[in-house]
C-alpha cells in the first residue's frame, strides 16, 4: 500500500482491510513514499515521522508491516523500483499495488509505466462518489474499491490541528499523541498549502476562523 501517510488515517486502515478481504491477500505492506516525484515543490513532513506515525497506527495488526524501503532509497520515489524491490524480496507471490484513486490516472506518466501492469494489479480506493476517468488506462490490471471511511483525509487532518481542532477518532489514538508529542501540523510550521485550504474553507463557509492564521509566508519555498 502505497501513500504518503502525511498522517496515516483511520481511511487507510479500513482500506487496507477491506482490500485485504475482497482481494484475500495475505498480508498488506505499507510502503511511505520517500521524496515523491510530483510533490518537489512542495513541503510534506520529514519521513520518519510519516514512517514511525505509519509503525504506531499498523503495530496491533499482525498482518499488516510498514517498509522503509522508499525512505532508505536515495533520489525519487517510484513506484516501479518498489515494485521490482518487491519481486526480488518475495519471489512467486501475486503483488497487488493499493492506493488512492485519485493517483490512477497519472499512472501513465509514472516511470516506466508499461511494465508497472506486469508487476503488480492496482487497486485504486475511491471515496464516496468520486468517479474514475479511466481514459487511456488498461481495461484488467486496475480495480477500484469505494471505501466509505476514505472520508478521512490527511488534508483534513492537517487542517484541522492547524485549527486546534481533535484529530481522535480519525487517526489512531497513538498517531494523535505521536502528532502532539512532536508539534506536527501546527499552526506554525503548517504547510502553505494547508493554509491555503483552510483560508478557502473559510472563505466558503463565510466565517471568520477563530484562531490566527499564520502568515501566508510560512513554509515558503518548500
Ligand atoms: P497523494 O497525492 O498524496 O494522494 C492523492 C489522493 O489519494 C489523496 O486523496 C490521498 O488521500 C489518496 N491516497 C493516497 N494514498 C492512499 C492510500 N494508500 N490509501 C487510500 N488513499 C490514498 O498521493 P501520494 O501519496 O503522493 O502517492 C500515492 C502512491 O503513488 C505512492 O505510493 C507514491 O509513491 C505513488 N506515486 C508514484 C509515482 C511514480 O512512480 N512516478 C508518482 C506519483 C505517486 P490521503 O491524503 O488522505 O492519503
Amino acid at each position: 500500500m502505497g501513500g504518503t501517510f502525511d498522517p496515516v488515517h483511520h481511511g487507510h486502515l479500513v482500506s487496507a482491510s477491506e482490500v485485504m478481504e475482497s482481494f484475500s491477500l495475505d498480508e498488506v505492506i505499507f510502503v511511505p513514499t520517500g521524496e515523491q516525484p510530483f510533490k518537489e515543490h512542495r513541503r510534506v513532513t520529514p519521513a520518519e515521522h510519516r514512517y514511525l506515525m505509519t509503525v504506531v497506527a499498523t503495530a496491533s495488526n499482525p498482518r499488516f508491516t510498514v517498509s522503509r524501503m522508499e525512505i532508505d532509497r536515495p533520489g525519487k520515489s517510484y513506484t516501479i523500483d518498489t515494485l521490482r524491490e518487491l519481486k526480488r524480496q518475495l519471489p512467486g507471490a501475486d503483488l497487488f499495488f493499493i492506493t488512492g484513486a485519485d493517483v490512477l490516472p497519472q499512472i501513465l506518466t509514472w516511470k516506466d509505466a508499461d511494465e508497472l501492469w506486469s508487476l503488480a494489479h492496482f487497486i485504486g480506493v475511491t471515496r464516496p462518489g468520486h468517479t474514475l476517468d479511466r481514459t487511456g488506462l488498461p481495461e484488467t490490471g486496475l480495480s477500484l474499491l469505494e471505501v466509505p471511511a476514505m472520508a478521512i483525509s490527511s488534508t483534513d487532518c492537517r487542517a484541522r490541528v492547524v485549527d486546534g481542532k481533535p484529530v481522535w477518532y480519525l487517526v489512531p489514538d497513538g498517531v494523535v499523541q505521536y502528532i502532539a508529542k512532536h508539534g506536527l501540523y501546527r499552526p506554525e510550521t503548517a504547510r502553505v498549502d494547508d493554509v491555503a485550504e483552510r483560508r478557502g474553507r473559510a472563505a466558503n463557509e463565510g466565517t471568520t476562523a477563530r484562531t490566527a492564521l499564520p502568515p501566508r509566508a510560512v513554509g515558503a519555498g518548500q
